[in-house]
């Protein structure tokens, strides 16, 4: 039995392949799909952060993390949920990065 052979169905690539993509188009299509995904992740968090800096900026917005207020000018960063699902909304820049930030303050957790 003839093997079906298949052309690589990247626009104007004359490869023949075996599989869905020629070796060079397989990687290229792997890439888009991570960078695009990547990409609407950037912009979801871009367009949140900066409608969280206009409140900062004018202050009486509170670290999701510690409760205690982001002074205006003050370094912040957009906290993630604990699954990384979600935005809790912004924290200071220390309470971001420290994790220690969090399990001081269980009770803000609920
Ligand atoms: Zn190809
Ligand atoms: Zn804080």
């Amino acid at each position: 039995m003839p093997r079906a052979k298949r052309i690589c169905p990247k626009r104007g690539c004359p490869r023949i392949v075996n599989k869905r993509y020629c070796t060079e188009h397989e990687r290229e299509y792997e890439a888009d799909r991570g960078s695009s995904t990547k990409r609407g992740y950037d912009h979801r968090h871009n367009a949140l952060r900066k409608q969280w800096d206009i409140k900062v900026q004018r202050g009486g917005v509170n670290c999701a993390t510690c409760g205690k207020p982001i002074h205006p000018g003050t370094e912040w960063h957009l906290g993630h949920t604990d699954d990384r699902t979600d935005y809790k909304g912004p924290e200071h820049a220390h309470c971001n990065t420290s994790d220690g930030g969090k399990r001081a303050h269980p009770k803000l957790e609920s």
